[in-house]
């Protein structure tokens, strides 16, 4: 196990415990034994901050986001800040190996702020020194001087909101910024220090060819980046796209489809590994923050609408900037879910997380956790695998590229052959259920 990286800080090369963290005096001196104890003593999480602001509203996305001025980003920082402040003793037995910086666009809120939000977690919570930091970023607004900044802080990864390398195809969407905007702000990156870029794509567009999509994977791989992240244009209620629903210029489910697996062999002749349904990286570039969401690990989110999961709970808080802000400063409720997530629900969790990565899913995980039957499980994954739509490799079950276009009907039928097990063997979950079941069963 290695519990130390060689690190290139400001005085040179030194060697970096694996549990060092921003504002720890004595990281850099710890011996081995405390090493060894803090890290056997640590648990790991991930912080999400949500800004919620954009300068104008895609024509489809249902994210929460709006138009704000100053005076509102100003409010909001400061009632951000304090909320980071005063919830940093119950995260305190953790450390922080990643930040994602998400929106909206952090970009349009300003290096400056989002330096000061990494700076006042940097001061209250045991960010390691190796952190992946990452920060949502619109080719449209940042500028060069932002970039500097950012990358001198110590963020270290970007995720450049991109779409189509076609100019007319992101105006349609609404898009602020043209394909030359999204070389230049790569190129300046990298000049400044950036090691790990990721794209974000969608494919799908209305009026978009086989031919346009073939043509914007070039020219994205072209660019290099360390991560692409790709997906499927999905055409919700309620987004100015809604009226484009039903009409031809949409590409076919078929011509998706193709779009999808023409996408997949593209980039894994270049190199790049898909990990997830939508998300394709170099070697060791996988996106440490987003695989906690798919491995169920643990992430804490702040902001208006974000999710978390700490300890076996899941909680989101409320979505409108005004209630939000309201609950921070004295009055109102803050979240708006709160689920314990019991066994049984971790065993959905497990099936649908797992079987959107390539990673996957085994038997042994599922039984050693879940106390339950993998065999019916299976007997369907074998049935998978005859179509084309599932392998195993060393063990482990995974979708298929084509498996991944079906694998909301996949899992499904998955999920439904888990309870219908759970019904025949009628027997609790976990041990120490199975324990206070008997415990309980012999005291009537
Ligand atoms: S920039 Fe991103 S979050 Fe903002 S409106 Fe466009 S898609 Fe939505």
């Amino acid at each position: 196990m290695v519990y130390c990286s060689t690190k290139w800080l400001p005085n040179g090369p030194f060697i970096v415990p694996k549990t060092a963290f921003y504002g720890d005096k004595t990281a850099l001196k710890r011996t081995k034994m405390n090493l060894y104890e803090a890290i056997s003593m640590s648990k790991r999480t991930g912080i999400y901050i949500h800004i919620p602001f954009c300068i104008s509203k895609c024509a489809y996305c249902d994210f929460y986001s709006l138009p704000a001025g100053e005076g509102l980003m100003k409010r909001y920082h400061q009632a951000l800040t304090r909320q980071l402040v005063e919830a940093a003793p119950s995260l305190d037995r953790y450390y922080v190996d990643s930040i994602y910086f998400g929106g909206g666009t952090p970009s349009y809120y300003g290096a400056a702020r989002i330096v000061d939000l990494f700076n006042t977690l940097k001061d209250h919570y045991k960010v390691l020194l190796d952190a992946e930091v990452t920060m949502e970023v619109n080719p449209d607004s940042i500028s060069d001087k932002d970039l500097r900044i950012l990358r001198k802080a110590g963020v270290n990864r970007l995720s450049i909101g991109v779409q189509t390398a076609d100019d007319a195809l992101a105006k349609n969407l609404g898009r602020r910024h043209t394909f030359q905007h999204v070389t230049r702000v790569m190129e300046r990156a990298r000049k400044v220090g950036f090691q790990n870029i990721s794209l974000d794509l969608i494919y799908g567009l209305p009026s978009q060819s086989k031919a346009d999509w073939a043509d914007t994977l070039n020219q994205i791989i072209a660019l290099r980046p360390d991560h692409i992240s790709c997906y499927g244009l999905r055409i919700e209620e309620g987004t100015p796209l809604h009226v484009f629903r039903d009409s031809p210029l949409i590409p076919s489910e078929d011509d998706q489809a193709d779009m999808y697996l023409f996408m997949v062999e593209a980039l894994k002749d270049v190199g790049y590994r898909q990990y997830e349904v939508s998300n394709f990286a170099l070697p060791d570039r996988e996106s440490r923050h987003n695989l906690k969401y798919w491995n169920r690990e643990e992430y804490a989110g702040f902001g208006p609408s974000a999710h978390s999961y700490i300890g076996d709970i899941r909680y989101s808080y409320i979505k409108g900037i005004d209630e939000y802000l309201d609950a921070l400063e004295g009055n109102g409720a803050l979240l708006a879910s709160r689920d314990e997530i019991p066994s049984s629900e971790q065993s959905v969790e497990y099936l649908m997380l797992g079987l959107r990565t390539t990673k996957g899913i085994t038997g042994d995980e599922y039984h050693a956790i879940y106390q339950s039957s993998f065999a019916p499980i299976e007997a369907l994954l074998f049935d998978y695998e005859k179509q084309g739509w599932a392998h195993r490799l060393n063990g482990r079950w995974s979708l298929t590229p084509q498996g991944f276009l079906l694998s909301n009907q996949l899992i499904r039928a998955i999920l439904d052959a888990r309870t219908e097990e759970r019904i025949t063997v009628g027997m609790p979950w976990k041990r120490s259920e199975h324990t206070a079941y008997i415990a309980q069963a012999g005291q009537k």
